[in-house]
């Protein structure tokens, strides 16, 4: 018998969720995002569910050179840029554009003897302060890039730090745009601005390319739901109940006995653990769904086994279904009692489960 976790993972939900990129921002080309695997998803399968995208963004060099290898024959983009001079060779060969971002890069690039001219995108440092050049150092970082003679196209990309929240105190939008737009004014070629929340939340900033990657997983920057977005999560991990333990008054559960009983009650064994990419800081009360019924986490989470409390599930036994997230369980709301974001729990998801692909 295998272990009843599984990940189950929906192409339709992802080709939904990208018509939803198409529609919200109807004029701009679309990156789809699939570094870290896709979210956790699948690059391959990102690569099927994206087929219309207009091109794929990533962080990691060898998948991107493995992209072109099995096919992709649109543009690849890296995110964060190369890291050594000798990685230009192969980018260029396999026609992968990149970031440019700091002089040590720019300095590389004008050394480097490249079998294809590059298409390069200079990276901003509109407010972030994490990758790219100031507003004021943008122009002279332009012209000592065009005059790179392998440098064939320069497009212009910033990052927001604050797009989920449209009146952040610091750092707004508004702000990183106006330092964009100024520093780009007349300058020839194409913008590429916005991520998930960006889109969703500000979709009348004008660029030539957006950058989705949350939102084509279903996860959602920001309060909101999915469906409040029409999204619909692609992940849903799911277990079963493997043992009952009925508990008395006083008796505690777990590692550590960090819940005990106020009452004599019954207490479910999760096939799921820290192990498969559940947040071991989880905290007792974080929702579980058994059986369809909403109910709560107890006591600590273990490397392969979690424990929930059956007093709301009437007729609970071994087998009883178990959702940890997915479409009926927003996986922000169990990122949110863990103390961080879904875009974390997809990223963490371990190769353990098995991965039961709907397409
Ligand atoms: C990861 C990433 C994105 C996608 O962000 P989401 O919030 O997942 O939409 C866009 N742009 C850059 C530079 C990124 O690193």
């Amino acid at each position: 018998m295998t272990r009843p976790l599984t990940a189950t993972i929906d192409l339709n939900a992802m080709r939904h969720n990208f018509s939803v990129v198409r529609s919200s921002v109807p004029n701009a080309k679309a990156w789809a995002v699939v570094k870290a695997d896709a979210y956790g998803h699948g690059l391959e399968r990102a690569v099927r569910a994206f087929a219309d995208a207009d091109g794929l963004a990533l962080i990691e060099i060898d998948h991107a050179i493995n992209l072109r290898k099995t096919g992709w024959q649109k543009p690849i983009l890296l995110l964060e840029g190369f890291f050594k001079a000798d990685e230009l060779p192969e980018l260029a060969e396999n026609e992968i554009s990149f970031a440019v971002a700091c002089d040590e890069q720019m300095a590389m690039l004008e050394k480097a003897v490249l079998p294809k001219p590059v298409n390069v995108h200079l990276k901003m440092n509109s407010g972030m302060n994490r990758l790219g050049y100031l507003p004021s150092a943008y122009r002279t970082a332009y012209e000592r890039l065009s005059r790179i003679p392998s440098v064939k196209s320069i497009s212009y990309m910033t990052h927001f730090a604050n797009s989920e929240d449209p009146s952040h105190p610091k750092v707004p939008v508004s702000e990183q745009l106006r330092r964009f737009d100024g520093a780009t004014a007349g300058l020839p070629g194409e913008r590429n601005l916005s991520n998930s929340a960006a889109i969703l939340l500000h979709p009348y900033i004008r660029t030539d390319w957006v950058r989705p990657g949350i939102m084509l997983y279903g996860g959602t920057p920001g309060g909101k739901s999915a469906e409040e977005y029409g999204l619909i999560a692609a992940m849903s991990l799911d277990s079963e109940i493997i043992q009952i333990q009925n508990i008395r008054k006083g008796d505690s559960v777990g590692y550590g006995s960090l819940f005990t009983a106020e009452a004599d009650m019954t207490i479910g064994v999760v096939a799921c653990g820290y192990a498969d990419g559940y947040p071991r800081v989880a905290p007792e009360g974080t929702p579980v769904i058994v059986d369809g019924v909403r109910t709560r986490l107890v006591g600590r989470v273990s490397m392969d086994m979690l424990t929930v409390d059956l007093t709301p599930v009437k007729g609970a036994h071994v087998g009883s279904k178990v959702n940890l997230w997915g479409k009926e369980l927003p996986i922000e709301e169990v990122a949110v009692a863990a103390g961080t974001v879904g875009y974390e729990l997809m990223c963490a998801l371990s190769s353990r489960p098995q991965v039961i692909e709907l397409d």
